[in-house]
């Protein structure tokens, strides 16, 4: 969102030997504890101008290949890894199962926290293995995927917020090009367009990772352009029986089944359809393309409180309008590094 931040300081750890020596000390130094926090390619965080906190930022470069079959290739990759270039570099290897996350900003360390997820597919869907560092123990620790408690952007490690350190992510992506997933939206349409276009009669995998591009370039404003932090709310989970209620005075409301009786609804579309395409609260407004994107047109440099007053403003909107509750999606980070996550009003 290009929210200004001054930190108390800032370690960069590029190897895991250095973050077991940064914590030996800092475990020592009693006198000047500060908290911790961790932070990679900040696309996802609202941060207060004034950090008091010593920020950890995991930059480990590397990806090892562990183990490989005729179907299969399990490969680990370093936290400090840019995500889309992984997923750019393992579809060019015939390594395929990432291709629906391309372009989503950020670091490969980062990616488990809210189990990051678009078009139909979410890490935990390729994810084998996380190696993470207790922060309060100061204890390594393996994790699985079952370990980690993946949700719909949620997981283990989002729940324990500041407690551990992602140094790697291990991944099983497999080697069937003509395995693809590109039924969500109209990934299927661009995919096979992209196909055509290269004389092949199905998309492959690699067809897939190119429909997505194009399609998010297209819809989704560049933060480097028009500073963004992605979609701002997370699509509601709401009982099926709610969404049947809605569906008589709204038809068109779009909405996914889910198990256990509940509907995912489109928060784009609750926004659009309660006329705030490009309303919010100035500097902070929805984009006329993406109405779940809040973008900051600020001339000034905005600060957290601007985002605060724009979120409350549209959630508060929402609720008055459909009875739904909106949560924000990225992470709202307080002065002393703790973190706020879910709560609507800030
Ligand atoms: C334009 C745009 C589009 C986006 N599209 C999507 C999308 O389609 N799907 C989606 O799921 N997300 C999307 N996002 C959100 C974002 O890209 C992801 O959440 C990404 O994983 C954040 O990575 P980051 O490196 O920037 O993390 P940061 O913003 O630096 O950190 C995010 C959180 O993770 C913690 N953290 C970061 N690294 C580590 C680590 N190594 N160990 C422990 N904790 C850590 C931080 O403390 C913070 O709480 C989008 C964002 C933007 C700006």
């Amino acid at each position: 969102m290009a929210l200004a931040c001054l930190a108390d300081s800032v370690v960069i750890l590029t190897d895991e030997v250095q973050l077991d020596a940064f914590m030996t000390n800092y475990a020592e130094d009693t006198k000047h504890h500060k908290p911790l926090f961790v932070l990679s390619g900040g696309s996802n965080v609202l941060l207060p101008a004034k950090l008091n906190a010593i920020v950890l930022r995991p930059q480990m470069r590397g990806i090892k290949v562990i183990a490989q079959t005729d179907a299969y290739i399990d490969i680990e990759v370093m936290a400090g890894e840019n995500w889309h270039d992984l997923v750019v570099y393992t579809v060019t290897k015939g390594w395929y199962g990432l291709e629906n996350l391309a372009l989503i900003p950020g670091l490969t360390g980062a990616a488990p926290i809210q189990n990051i997820g678009a078009y139909g597919m979410q890490l935990e869907d390729c994810l084998q293995s996380v190696r993470a560092y207790h922060l309060p123990s100061r204890t390594w620790h393996d994790l699985s995927a079952v370990d980690c408690e993946f949700d719909y952007r949620d997981s283990m490690f989002k729940r324990q917020p500041n407690t551990w350190l992602i140094s790697r992510v291990g991944f099983r992506l497999h080697t069937d090009a003509t395995k693809v997933r590109a039924s969500y939206g109209d990934v299927q349409i661009v995919a096979q367009d992209y196909a055509a276009q290269h004389g092949r009669s199905k998309p492959t995998p690699a067809d897939v990772m190119h429909a997505i591009i194009e399609i998010r370039q297209q819809k989704l404003p560049d933060p480097k352009h028009l500073p963004n932090c992605g979609s701002f709310f997370q699509n509601p989970i709401i009982p099926q029986a709610q969404f049947t209620a809605l569906q008589s005075y709204y038809p068109t409301i779009v909405g996914y089944p889910m198990p256990d009786a509940m509907t995912k609804v489109a928060a784009g579309w609750l926004i659009e359809q309660a006329g705030l395409k490009g309303g919010g609260i100035a500097p902070i407004v929805t984009h006329q393309q993406q109405a779940l994107v809040l973008t900051n047109h600020a001339p000034y440099i905005a600060t957290k409180q601007d985002v605060a007053a724009a979120q409350k403003y549209i959630a508060d909107t929402i609720y008055e309008k459909f009875a739904i509750q909106l949560s924000r999606e990225p992470v709202w980070v307080n002065t002393n590094g703790s973190i706020g996550y879910k709560e609507h009003v800030v």
